[in-house]
């Protein structure tokens, strides 16, 4: 019922013809098909050549972040009016890097959900404990602070095309993964929270993306999982050929 959305977070990483290169590389092979979703999120340098690189093909494309307000003076910031001029469709938000080297608070990252929303920008907001938080028993607690905080005030009616990644920070860029059993029992709990915010047919139709450390060797496992719905994708993102083998693997699962 759910298609797997399968997201590379490109970080800082690859400059504008780096980054054609790879598009074209990836766009050969998930391009035409339908199964999964692909969305691919340069840096904003990057994002021009990229939108010519997936014109007229299934892939889409997502920024890693922006700034809530439409146009004004904030000097070093992106508009959501500006994503869509460069055919973006998703937007990351909340990531831990953020969170952490940026200070930004629950509070912030839900003005960008609701903007988002307003601007049809498909908002990924990314959540996860840290690996203090796991250790001492508090993973739920956080996560449902950080998804009641990043959908304030949001109504089931508006909530169309959010997506969730829970990414727990101890497996990001670590080489570290939740086992398939970790990851799917906090799934199961967002979606139980997506429930009682906005409503059970909100909670069934809204992806929740596993990111931390997802690989070719480790995505079928966890692409497998019930309520896990697709992979938000740092490292492995940055070669076409293990991007293209988690692609593949959700096709496969799909299929
Ligand atoms: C991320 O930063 O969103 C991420 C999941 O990174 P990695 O795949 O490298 O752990």
């Amino acid at each position: 019922m759910r298609k797997f959305l399968i997201a590379g977070n490109w970080k800082m990483n690859l400059n504008a013809d780096e980054g054609a290169d790879l598009v074209a590389d990836i766009v050969s092979v998930a391009g035409k098909q339908t199964s999964v979703n692909v969305c691919l999120c340069p840096p904003f340098t990057g994002l021009e050549s990229a939108a010519k690189g997936v014109e007229g093909s299934n892939v889409s494309l997502g920024a890693q972040n922006f700034h809530p307000e439409p146009s004004g003076a904030y000097t070093g910031e992106i508009s959501a009016g500006m994503l869509r001029h460069l055919y973006c469709s998703h937007v990351i938000l909340g990531h831990s890097e953020r969170r952490e080297y940026f200070s930004e608070t629950d509070a912030f990252i839900n003005q960008k959900v609701k903007t988002s929303l307003e601007s049809a920008l498909k908002p990924i907001l990314c959540v996860g404990e840290t690996l203090e938080q796991r250790e001492s028993g508090q993973t739920n607690e956080v996560v449902r602070k950080q998804v009641q905080g990043g959908l304030a005030e949001i109504m089931a009616s508006q909530s169309e095309g959010l997506v969730i990644a829970y990414e727990p920070v101890w497996a990001i860029g670590t080489g570290k993964t939740a086992t398939p059993e970790m990851a799917q029992e906090v799934h199961a709990e967002i979606r139980n929270l997506l429930s009682q915010q906005l409503s059970e047919e909100v909670a069934n139709r809204t992806r929740i993306l596993y990111g931390g450390s997802m690989k070719p060797e480790n995505a079928k496992e966890l692409l497998a999982q019930e309520d896990i719905d697709g992979g938000l994708i740092g490292g492995a993102s940055l070669k076409a050929s293990s991007f293209n083998a988690i692609i593949e693997a959700a096709i496969e699962l799909a299929s």
